[in-house]
């Protein structure tokens, strides 16, 4: 009789320990004083007590998660045909995102100033937060795995097992209704967020001017840089509809979770931070920082911009003032091989994360946590590396290794 090989409970696990990672970085944080391992101050009850879910945070997250949908749907943006579909179809996008984060923060911004409210409040029930947007999150993931399978308007994978699906999602581009309607995928890849991170940063200083009355230069470097970060993501925004996750993940939890849980709530940790600590960080300390970003800055901005560039237009792209260098492939796409393509296969990467590191820089080193970001990040783009890598090995095959031939290196070039 044949065995019926039991497969692990990835998706499960995957679930647990994100979870239990983001709401453990939060104690870290605000209830043991920046360390990672519980001390004799650990304040554990504090801690569960702040998790409790209150009306407030569920109200004030529902009005962002709706004010965000309005903004997408109604302020002025251009329209862009996504990449090509297995099928050869496209889908369009709305793009309007660097608008609707400028109204987002001046919309914040004004409230607080005039009193109507004041951002120190998300500082304050930062963990009521985090648990209604986690309950969101595994609430709107069981809508999408079910509107998935009912209405996949495209690409879909079914597994066979509810926690996989719920995991990795049913549909390739759920859309309500489908194909022409609201595009769940790249909305929350963006728009909740993304934006919601900024606005924490910017809840993280008012927090600190109300205990101190002045925001410090660690904690402005780290919330302009921040937000520099974020409006360049808008100012690209087409761009990421030719990343890997647009292209190729199934919209499901792990996605949901990314987008809506794990980016905002753990990503305004080093702002977080600062708020009582470095706050006499030198200005030659800032300073360094703040130019190491803006090399990884002009590093990930321009090798994105390359690929993109060639990738929409082969036949007429420059690239560092000469005709692209490429590889034509069996599969008809070309590789570009000269720019920052020409010296690692994903100089990206190591753009993207020089930044990542700054911002833990400008944390100083009293804490780990601040640091939750950049080693996450390496570990999220390392292996996203590696997948590519075999994605890519089967979508060129021969080709491909031909390609990694003529480019050797992976991320950095001479190192790795
Ligand atoms: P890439 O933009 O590097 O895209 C990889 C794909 O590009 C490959 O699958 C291949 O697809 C194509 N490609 C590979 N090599 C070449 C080449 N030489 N010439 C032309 N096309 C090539 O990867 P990602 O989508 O992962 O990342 C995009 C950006 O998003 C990066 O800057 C990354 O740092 C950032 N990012 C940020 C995250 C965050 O949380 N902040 C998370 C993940 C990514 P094909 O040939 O089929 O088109």
């Amino acid at each position: 009789m044949a065995k019926t090989r039991r497969r692990a409970p990835v998706a499960q696990i995957n679930m647990v320990v994100m979870t239990a990672i983001v709401y453990y970085l939060y104690f870290g944080i605000a209830f043991n004083g920046g360390g990672l391992v519980p001390g004799a101050g650990a304040d554990w009850g504090g801690f569960v007590a702040a998790l409790v879910p209150t009306t407030a945070a569920l109200l004030v997250y529902l009005a962002w998660f709706v004010f965000q949908a309005v903004l997408e749907r109604m302020l002025p943006g251009r329209s862009v045909q996504g990449m090509p579909l297995p099928d050869g179809s496209t889908l369009s996008y709305r793009i309007n995102g660097l608008l609707a984060m400028a109204v987002s923060l001046l919309a914040v911004t004004a409230g607080h100033v005039a009193g109507w409210f004041s951002l120190a409040w998300l500082h304050a029930h930062f963990g009521a937060m985090l648990t209604v947007i986690t309950l969101f999150s595994f609430a709107l993931s069981l809508f999408i795995w079910w509107w998935g399978l009912n209405y996949p308007g495209g690409p879909s994978k079914r597994s066979g097992s509810f926690a996989r699906e719920y995991f990795y999602g049913t549909a390739l581009n759920p859309r309500t209704p489908p194909v022409t309607g609201f595009d769940w995928k790249f909305f929350c890849e963006c728009r909740p967020g993304l934006i919601g991170w900024i606005v924490l940063d910017f809840a993280m200083a008012a927090a600190q001017y109300e205990s101190y009355g002045e925001v410090s230069l660690a904690m402005g470097a780290v919330v302009a840089l921040q937000v520099l970060y974020v409006a360049n993501n808008f100012w690209n925004e087409s761009l990421l509809l030719t990343t890997i996750d647009i292209q190729q993940e199934r919209f499901g939890w792990m996605l949901v979770f990314g987008d809506l849980v794990l980016v905002p709530m753990t990503y305004c940790l080093q702002a977080f931070y600062l708020i009582d600590n470095f706050r006499d960080a030198s200005m030659l300390w800032v300073g360094g920082v703040v130019l190491f970003n803006l090399l990884g800055y002009g590093i990930f901005v321009t090798a994105n911009r390359q690929k993109y560039r060639f990738r929409r237009d082969p036949d007429h792209c420059t690239i560092w003032g000469k005709p692209a260098e490429y590889m034509e492939t069996e599969r008809g796409t070309r590789l570009l091989t000269s720019g920052f393509w020409g010296l690692a296969r994903h100089m990206n990467y190591l753009g993207d994360w020089m930044q990542a590191l700054s911002w833990g820089l400008l944390a100083g080193f009293g804490s780990i946590i601040p640091y939750f970001y950049p080693l996450w990040f390496a570990f999220l783009l390392l292996t996203r590396e590696q997948r590519d890598d075999r994605w890519c090995a089967q979508k060129y095959g021969a080709d491909w290794d031909r390609y990694k031939q003529l480019v050797k290196w992976r991320i950095l070039p001479g190192v790795y």
